[in-house]
């Protein structure tokens, strides 16, 4: 009892001076697992205090997600129905229209999300698909929208015409450790992943950058994808967490479910390490008890895919999340401005 009292009190010490403005804070992949093994009453009412300390605990932020091109990716991502190595069913999809994207923003935002996120999956884009990008950012933001995008990698001067079209976010997962990395895609590095955030990064756009958790990873290797994330410089102001979905026809479909305690504590050591970032529910939310997602809203989860499909997997329907929402006292950020 003597050790875990010491222990929260250090993490709560620890994590205090840590933000995405403010001098950097390191965590040791051994101090994130230290953060996991906490008894789980503690490590929730310490994410809960940090939670409180940098936001409002009831509103949540809501993203709509619209896959602008699906199917046929040349990357091998293990756990991705759109690879072009996977036999899942997912059809090659080519670029949606500028105004069937303007159309989906506006009944996004009637429903009530504030930020569109366009994702399409490309290893990274050729100079006329990201120009076919820019003008829907720049279409979106006309509807006054925030603006996200997940394009795959990015260079310099895409980086460029994105920031000058006004997107707010760029979403690139770090996906899971350095050292598991491996064992799910092959196509591209590690480095290549921190080299297009890094990119991001200085051109002044907003990071949204997380991982997905369930792929048959260990306890320090989901700690390690946090510590990664967190000792970014400045860590991703938002940081979305995905519970893997197991789809048929991926190398990752029989992999064996995690505990949902362990999701939510993954949850929470994310607040705990990152604690001004947006901690978003992603993928796997389907598959989750509303109970589950109780917990994870409590473990510091302030922010979530809202709509009736992800990229190409579902995701709860809006009426059944207006429900949640609603029983648990929480509402959108943007009715809180
Ligand atoms: S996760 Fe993205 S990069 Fe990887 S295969 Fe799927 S679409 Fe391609």
């Amino acid at each position: 009892m003597q050790t875990q009292t010491v222990n929260i009190f250090r993490a709560r010490k620890a994590a205090a001076p840590a933000s995405p403005s403010g001098t950097a804070r390191r965590w040791s992949v051994d101090e994130v697992v230290e953060l996991f093994k906490l008894p789980f009453a503690d490590l929730l009412y310490h994410a809960q205090q940090i939670h409180r300390e940098h936001f409002d605990p009831n509103a949540v932020q809501l993203s709509t997600l619209l896959s602008v091109k699906s199917g046929g990716c040349s990357e091998d991502c293990g756990y991705c129905p759109q690879s072009a190595f996977h036999s899942a069913g997912v059809e090659d999809q080519a670029m949606l229209q500028l105004k069937t994207v303007v159309q989906a923003a506006r009944a996004a935002q009637e429903k009530g999300a504030d930020r569109f996120c366009m994702g399409a999956a490309w290893r990274e884009p050729s100079d006329a698909e990201l120009a076919s990008v820019v003008e829907m950012v720049k279409a979106v933001r006309d509807l006054g929208m925030e603006t996200c995008a997940t394009l795959g990698m990015l260079r310099e001067e895409h980086v460029a015409q994105l920031r000058a079209a006004g997107l707010d976010y760029y979403n690139h997962n770090l996906d899971t450790a350095p050292e598991f990395y491996g064992e799910i895609i092959t196509t591209r590095d590690y480095q290549d992943r921190l080299d297009t955030l890094e990119r991001v990064r200085r051109a002044g756009i907003n990071i949204c950058s997380g991982g997905i958790v369930g792929m048959g990873e260990t306890l320090a290797q989901r700690a390690g994808l946090i510590a990664q994330l967190a000792n970014l410089d400045p860590y991703p102001e938002s940081v979305p967490i995905n519970n893997l979905v197991k789809v048929e026809g991926t190398p990752l479909e029989n992999t064996p479910d995690l505990d949902p305690l362990d999701f939510v504590r993954t949850v929470a050591v994310a607040r705990i390490t990152m604690p001004k970032a947006r901690v978003r529910l992603s993928a796997g939310r389907q598959q989750m008890s509303d109970a589950v997602q109780a917990l994870c809203f409590l473990a510091g989860a302030n922010s979530m895919f809202y709509g009736d499909q992800l990229l190409t997997t579902g995701n709860p329907d809006i009426e059944h999340d207006r429900a949640l929402l609603d029983k648990l006292g929480m509402y959108p950020v943007a009715e809180n401005k």
